[in-house]
């Protein structure tokens, strides 16, 4: 990533006094997410309700680990308080009695870091955890822990051990009181961190003097933008970027860094001697495309067709007996069920309070799903989900397996036998939809993703105490749904008029 000037909207770089830990990351990401970050953070998309909704799951994973450590001090002054929750931390490192100290706020080099845990081990000597929601430890992690530990001995505090405390995603919960000692996993990563500390001085350096820049530094986007998450300048950065831009080939980060690599600016401009797969194909070529099997493909459904659709949310924290961190839970199904004679009929189902929905909701779908006709969805989840409804009701799992195979699948229908030139490169039923039937969208609606469908569910079943307001979330929550699966009869429709109407 070379820090060559360039004309990047030019702000007036205000004197940098202090960086933290999360800028410090974001600086190892990208010099230029840093250098914006800090001088031009108007320029950054806010972070959407699904991506909210994620970041407060881990604030709760964070709470809930605390419980791990008895003794522990929270220091509570938040980060606008930086100066008393300084003095707070030193008061409780100098207080014997306390055996781990919460969020506790220290400073090296002008670098601010709040630690999730440190614990005491003895009179000198402490052990550094990071709490994270994640189910196993990615390479970021371990420079979060490398930046830390730095600044706690910078500050004067032994660090004799770094650990990352994580979710174990195969506890089971039973019901009841959490089981912490089986819910978080605790991995000694001292030896991973320390191989990274001698690195973290020169990062350092170099950050600073980005920061002291006139301009941000000139940094192509392309796969590294997307790692270790999304950057929020994302959408910034590739504003002038074509529509048929390299980076929207689908099919792998590998094969687009590779071309950006070698100067390859838009799909148009790959080489012929590229190989492709059948997708890219398509996209590169970007013409309609129908295959000669499509019309047998669409035969293959059986009246009537049911067009079936979850919505799931995935807690970190189990909230019900038999249920593990980030287990999907069906909470709302809807079915547009298409008869021969072209009448259509709707079912749905949508749990309203708090309680454990799967069982209610299986017996309601196999009661709309009936023993007849093709079951069609969008995508593999559909199937996952049934799977994992049959485990967890066996008395139900002969007649959801039943209804497995029944399944089929119009996304690896269009995958494999159909292409427009406005999918550009995605499959997305929200990108579909319009491109085929642009009378139908998702941008009319209240909800528009299953993302954000999944954050409404939970404010509502578990937060939300105003009547009217839980009745508008469940009404944003069917017609989402309900716009999925309608979705779905329509797409059939107009796939059967391009192979030349009936399918009969
Ligand atoms: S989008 Fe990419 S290039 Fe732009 S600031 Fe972010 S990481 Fe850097």
């Amino acid at each position: 990533m070379p820090n060559i000037p360039q004309s990047e909207p030019s702000s007036k770089p205000v004197p940098v006094r202090r960086l933290s830990k999360s800028r410090f990351l974001a600086g190892l990401q990208c010099h230029k997410r840093l250098y914006l970050e800090i001088h031009s953070p108007e320029l950054a998309t806010p972070p959407t309700p699904d991506r909210r909704a994620i970041m407060d799951m881990g604030t709760d994973v964070g709470v809930l680990a605390r419980e791990f450590f008895p003794g522990g001090v929270l220091v509570e002054e938040t980060h606008r308080q930086i100066p008393a929750a300084l003095s707070r931390t030193a008061e409780l490192v100098l207080d014997p009695t306390v055996q781990a100290i919460f969020e506790g706020a220290f400073v090296w080099q002008d670098i601010l870091v709040r630690v999730d845990v440190i614990e005491r081990l003895d009179a000198t000597r402490w052990r550094l955890i990071e709490v994270k929601a994640t189910s196993k430890v990615k390479a970021t992690h371990l420079y979060d822990l490398a930046i830390q530990s730095a600044v706690l001995e910078g500050a004067g505090l032994l660090v004799d051990g770094c650990y990352l405390m994580h979710l174990n995603t195969q506890y089971v919960f039973l019901g009841g009181a959490l089981n912490l000692e089986e819910m978080f996993a605790l991995d000694n990563m001292t030896d991973e961190v320390q191989a990274r500390r001698e690195r973290v001085q020169p990062q350092l350096e170099e950050m600073w003097e980005v920061l002291q820049q006139p301009v941000a530094p000139v940094i192509e986007p392309d796969g590294h933008c997307q790692q270790p998450y999304e950057c929020p300048f994302w959408a910034h950065c590739i504003k002038e970027k074509s529509p048929r831009w390299v980076f929207h080939l689908p099919g792998g980060a590998k094969l687009q860094n590779m071309l950006i690599q070698e100067g390859v600016e838009t799909i148009d401009d790959i080489p012929a001697h590229i190989q492709l797969s059948d997708i890219q194909q398509h996209v590169k070529a970007n013409v309609e495309w129908i295959s000669p099997l499509l019309r047998a493909r669409l035969q293959s459904v059986r009246y009537p067709v049911h067009h079936l659709d979850f919505e799931t949310f995935m807690p970190a924290i189990p909230v019900f007996a038999h249920t593990r961190p980030y287990r999907p839970i069906p909470f709302q199904w809807s079915n547009h069920i298409e008869y021969e004679d072209g009448t259509i009929v709707h079912h749905h189902y949508l749990c309203v309070d708090g309680r454990d929905p799967r069982e209610e909701l299986a017996h309601r779908l196999l009661l709309s799903l009936g023993e007849t006709g093709s079951v069609c969805v969008y995508s593999e989840y559909e199937r996952f989900l049934l799977f994992a409804l049959g485990d967890f009701l066996p008395h139900l799992k002969p007649a959801l397996s039943k209804v497995v195979r029944r399944l089929w699948d119009l996304l690896s229908v269009i995958q494999q036998h159909y292409y427009h030139p406005d999918f550009q490169g995605s499959f997305s039923i929200k990108t579909v939809l319009p491109a085929l039937v642009p009378k139908l969208a998702y941008d009319d609606l209240t909800i528009q993703n299953g993302a954000v469908a999944a954050v409404m569910y939970q404010k509502m079943v578990f937060s939300e105490t105003d009547l009217m307001e839980r009745a508008h979330t469940a009404q944003a929550l069917e017609e989402y749904c309900g716009r999925d699966t309608w979705a779905m009869v329509e797409l059939r429709r107009v796939l059967i008029g391009r192979v030349g109407g009936s399918v009969l």
